[in-house]
């Protein structure tokens, strides 16, 4: 097939929003909603920096627009579109094409998004795939980095350390696990599964939010910059699964590798401590766990306190460069 065949065959069926015309224009056009401001992130994932060759085609589809999601989240936007740019190695098979698009159907149908347009090239280096999302709040409601105050509380969403325990185990980092926790770990490094229903609740909850993909300690960081105060986390208090306690233990290290791995894609926030019942409320409400994992204080920088003493990271979480 070439590009246009693949645009045709494989892409037009995803494009489901009228303003997409069916892929068959230069351009889409998102219809402005009046009180609304629209919300735009884009993400890269690569193959052997995120995701492995051998990961199934449609869980890599669902990752590249998952880790946008959780920034619109982040953000308390409600998703509505995204942009598919596509570096293609000359090794890509139309099976491969197909159970990618597959991949994504089902997310848009879970998410309630629509495919707008894209890109697609053929890569000299490994497989690419670039993700512009879209998404709407109210006027001037984005949940940002810079509204946290002394005195708020400090929240995760889910579990923190999941995916980087899934990528020790597929660099064969050694494990006495049971095959349900190795694939629960693995399957979480594979697929992220942002809390997206939470978003528009934080809109009414959040002081500021981040999504935590780098790493939960440099995460917060960007809030704790962004808003000019300190954090202090409660490392025993971070929401772990059991499968990663049995992986990495309970001691300091454990809490010190789960709040630097990164690849959670969960949301952290800070809170007024008034809003406490109206977030169990909302956790409730979209059956997405939140955890109460800390204190923003007028100091600078993120502190990792356990059982009350201070804990040296030796890396706040992943960099590129
Ligand atoms: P141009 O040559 O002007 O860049 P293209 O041939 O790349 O145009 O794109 C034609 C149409 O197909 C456009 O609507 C574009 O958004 C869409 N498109 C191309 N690649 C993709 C893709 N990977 N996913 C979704 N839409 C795509
Ligand atoms: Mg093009």
């Amino acid at each position: 097939m070439d590009e246009f065949e693949i645009i045709a065959e494989i892409f037009a069926p995803l494009a489901v929003a009228p303003g997409a015309f069916g892929l068959k224009d230069d351009a889409a056009a998102i219809a402005a909603r009046p009180g609304f401001d629209l919300i735009v992130t884009i993400d890269q994932i690569a193959e052997g920096t995120d995701f492995f060759a051998f990961d199934p085609a449609g869980a890599i589809a669902q990752k590249a627009l998952r880790v946008n999601l959780s920034d619109l989240a982040a953000k308390g936007a409600e998703p509505a579109y995204y942009l598919l740019s596509l570096s293609l190695p000359v090794s890509v098979t139309l099976d491969w094409l197909t159970a990618f698009a597959a991949g994504l159907a089902e997310d848009q149908k879970t998410y309630g998004i629509s495919l707008l347009g894209g890109d697609t090239s053929r890569a000299e280096g490994p497989l690419a795939i670039t993700i512009t999302a879209f998404g709407f709040v109210p006027e001037g409601r984005m949940v940002k980095r810079s509204g946290a105050r002394a005195g708020d509380a400090v929240y995760v969403t889910g579990t923190i350390g999941d995916s980087g325990g899934g990528l020790a185990i597929f660099k064969r980092e050694k494990h006495a696990l049971t095959e349900t926790q190795r694939d629960h770990l693995t399957g979480r490094y594979q697929l992220p599964e942002p809390p997206v229903v939470f978003g528009a609740a934080l809109r009414e909850l959040a002081s500021a939010s981040v999504d935590v993909s780098d790493g939960l300690i440099a995460d917060l960081g960007h809030i704790a910059a962004g808003s000019g105060v300190g954090i202090q986390l409660f490392g025993e208090k971070i929401p772990r699964t059991d499968a990663l306690r049995a992986l990495w233990g309970e001691g300091m290290d454990a809490i010190g590798r789960a709040v630097t791995a990164g690849d959670d894609y969960q949301i952290a926030f800070t809170a007024n401590p008034a809003m406490d019942s109206k977030i169990q409320f909302a956790s409730r409400n979209t059956g997405v766990s939140v955890t109460c994992i800390g204190t923003v204080t007028t100091g600078q920088d993120v502190e990792l306190l356990l059982h009350g003493e201070s804990y040296n990271v030796s890396k706040p979480g992943y960099r590129h460069f």
